[in-house]
Formats: structure tokens, sequence, C-alpha cells
């Protein structure tokens, strides 16, 4: 038998599906890029951005078309945030669907599709298991990583913030910690099987304390992971502004693993709107925080998600959101027009009164900022020479190779196969918007 998995959204959905495909394939499932081949497909749906769920139902109608041609169609599985969201309702709208699986239910997915794969797609009533289980552990060594030179380990699950404008604490429900020995014993193994970076991941991955350790917060366990032979880069996403410590800036400046280069999501550069979508810090606590880390590390590479047109965004307010971007000078940014989300505080209590037009026009203003200073920060990265971890062969030039600097960036630079999943020093040599070229100088 053999699966496709179709992945949206996120670093944490990209893992849940790593984690979906290595369940199949213990249960003796095998891999496929061909959906026409495929007996199973599993589409790992992501809500955190409008339309997710017409997308999902647009994919629905495709296989369901292509079942006509065919004959017969795949059995299919819906996982993610927009099947834990819709649940029932999904099975309402299409009847090419067999099986729902909640957020916190993914072990169970081998056991979720059997009926319908023996019994053939269709033929049984849909199954839906939204149950909210707490269990966040994970059997060693099961998940079938897609990067051989990255591994993902996930270190909390859930999230406690409830912004106004986000979805993910009804999605994946409330936080959960993973003891830090199976953490460990991940990354352990990651690393034995040819990983050369670890990007441990939560929701607030910061927040972390171990629920096995009480010495072993975040820093703790950068410390720890700092100390495995064979690993030679650490990475994490996404911190929350009001939960980096000093501790943490300390074990980020201190520890040589770690990558110098910090996610750290603002959403707004007003005050008054990161009031209003319930931040719980200021633009000024979080100017802070830059300079601190800035003074730590003077090194470090800046990103962040930013959003634009959130209910009550007055043009003032906006222009603090690109008074903030040219202040700190982002390395890159994540940015989005806002839009209401299920079940969400902005969506009961606030009113998405910025027009369209007028939020499109602020997304393109801040875009091109954040260009023209991405720009910049490449350019004054040629003639340096930085060590670029190699993970794979460039997209678009089949002899070149590609990498990241510790800061996050992309290099691409001639260089032998051989070199993927080692680390080489490139000089670099130009720069483009979104990453840079350079030439190994060892070679
Ligand atoms: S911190 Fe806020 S934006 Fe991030 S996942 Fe939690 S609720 Fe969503």
């Amino acid at each position: 038998m053999k699966y496709l998995i179709e992945t949206f959204g996120c670093q944490m959905n990209v893992h849940d599906s790593e984690r979906m495909a290595g369940l199949l394939e213990q249960a003796g499932y095998e891999s496929t890029a061909d959906e026409r081949d495929a007996d199973l497909i599993v589409i790992n749906t992501c809500s955190v951005r409008e339309r997710a769920e017409e997308k999902l139902f647009t994919r629905l109608g495709e296989l369901r078309q292509m079942a006509i041609e065919e004959g017969q169609r795949p059995v299919v599985a819906v996982a993610g945030c927009v099947a834990q969201q819709e649940g029932r309702h999904i099975l309402k709208r299409s009847n090419a669907v067999d099986v729902v699986i909640g957020t916190r239910n993914l072990k169970r997915l081998p056991m979720l599709v059997e009926r319908a794969v023996e019994q053939g797609a269709g033929a049984a009533p849909a199954t839906i298991d939204l149950d909210p289980i707490d269990d966040v552990s994970f059997p060693l060594g099961v998940v079938r990583r897609s990067d051989p030179v990255k591994a993902y380990v996930t270190i909390i699950e859930g999230c406690n913030e409830f912004c106004a404008f986000c979805v993910v604490p009804y999605t994946r429900g409330h936080e959960r910690m993973r003891p830090v020995a199976e953490i460990l014993a991940d990354a352990r193994h990651a690393v034995d099987t040819g990983a050369r970076e670890i990007q441990l991941l939560g929701q607030i991955v910061n927040h972390y304390q171990a629920p096995d350790d009480p010495a072993c917060d975040f820093a703790a366990l950068l410390e720890r992971l700092n100390t495995l032979d064979g690993l030679e880069r650490i990475r994490f996403a996404s911190p929350h502004p009001r939960h980096v410590t000093p501790r943490i800036i300390d074990a980020m400046r201190d520890l040589p693993k770690v990558c110098r280069h910090l996610h750290l999501p603002v959403q707004s550069g007003s005050s008054r709107m990161l009031a209003a979508m319930r931040r719980r810090h200021t633009r000024e606590e979080y100017v802070e925080l830059v300079a601190a880390l800035r003074e730590a590390m003077p090194d470090i590479a800046l990103s962040t998600d930013m959003i634009v047109g959130f209910a009550g965004e007055t043009e003032r307010d906006f222009e603090e959101t690109l008074s903030l971007t040219a202040a700190v000078r982002y390395h890159s940014m994540f940015s989005f027009k806002y839009s209401e989300r299920p079940n969400t505080l902005a969506l009961k209590r606030m009113n998405d009164d910025v027009p369209e037009e007028e939020k499109t026009r602020r997304i393109v203003a801040l875009q091109g900022l954040q260009k023209t200073i991405q720009g910049e920060l490449h350019s004054r990265a040629i003639g340096r020479i930085e060590p670029v971890l190699v993970d794979a062969r460039s997209r678009r030039r089949d002899w070149e190779l590609s990498g990241r600097t510790s800061g996050n960036t992309v290099v691409n630079f001639a260089g032998r196969p051989e070199w993927i999943g080692t680390t080489v020093a490139v000089r670099i040599t130009g720069a483009n918007p979104n990453s840079l070229r350079g030439e190994s100088v060892n070679s």
C-alpha cells in the first residue's frame, strides 16, 4: 500500500507530516510522490491564514474528479488545523473524505485509516477523531525526516497566549511540554542518522520548562543540546518576545552551536495595536529587547512576523510599523494582511474595519521597505567569509549547492555534492533580495 502526504502551513505541520509518514511506514505503507499511485492520501491542513478551508475543498474536488476519471479513488484522510477546527462539517461539504483526524491524535492515524483501506475508499462511514489527547510523547526513531541535514524536534505543543487574531490555541490546544529526556534522545538519534542541525519547535518555544526536570528551562535545554557530539547547529522557532529572558540571551551568546539568528515575531510597531492584539508587550519593551540582543551579539540576524490592517489600525499605527521596521532592520520578514479567523477574540469582539484596498496598500508599502532593507543588508555581506552549512543542491542550477549562514541567509555557490551535510567557508560575491551568491574558499 502506498501513501502520499500533502502539507500546508508552518514548520510544525511539516514535522507532523514527517511523524505521520514514519507511523505509516512502520505500519507497512510505502511513500509515493504520484497521487494516481497512492492508496492513501493525507492532506495536512493549516488554518492560520484565510481561505485555508477553501483550499482544502478545492483539493478534495480535484481528488473527486481524479476518482471519476480513474474509476476509483484513494482513501483520503484530512489532518491538521482545518480538520481540528471544522471536524464533522468537512463531511457535510465533501464525500471524498474517509478520516478526519485532529492535531493531537496523529499517533492513531494508522489505526484510523485501517478500516477504510481494507474496505475501500468511501465504503465505510467516515471516521472522525478529534479527542483532545494530552500525551506529547512520540516513539523514538519513527519520524521519517524530509531533510537529511536538518532535523525538527518538537519541544512544546499548543499555546496559552490567546493573541486576539490567532487560531492556534483553538486548533492545537493548551501548552504541553515534552520531557527533556525524550527531546535529547530525539536529537541524539537525529545526529546519529546524519542531521547536523537541530531546529527546536514550539508555538512559544522559549517558554519551555521540562516536566521531568525542574532545573531544565529553555536556556538549560540549549546548554544540554550544545554538548551533543556531531551536532553543529541549533536553531529554534518561534520565541515570544515577552519570554526572552537574560538567561536565554546569555545562552545564545555563549553557546557556539546556537545560531546567530532569532525569529522574533512582533506583529505591529504600534503599542496601541499590540495591546489590542493582546501581545502583552509594548513597542518600547520590544525595542529594548532588540537592543539587549544586539549588545550581547552585535552580529545577530533578526527576522519577524508582521500583520497589517488589524482591527482598528489607523494610518498612524501603520506608520509605527514602518518606523519599527526601519529601526530594527530585519534580515527577513513574513508579513500578512489581517483576516478574521474562526473562534478568535478579534472575530468575536472586534470590527475588521480596515478596507481591503487599504490593507493592500499597507502591505505593499511594508514589503517594499523590507525589500530595500534586505537588499542593503545583503550587499553589506559581499566580501565576507561565512561558514555555510550545505543542505542541498541549488533549486535553480544543478551544479550549485545551497546552504545557510548562521544568520539563516541562503547562499548558493558552486561545489561538490559530497559537501552536502558539511560546513563550508564561502566568500560572498553577490547579493539578491532573498539570497546571497558566493564561492568556496577551500575549493
Ligand atoms: S503566541 Fe499568539 S500568535 Fe503565537 S501561537 Fe500563541 S496565540 Fe498564536
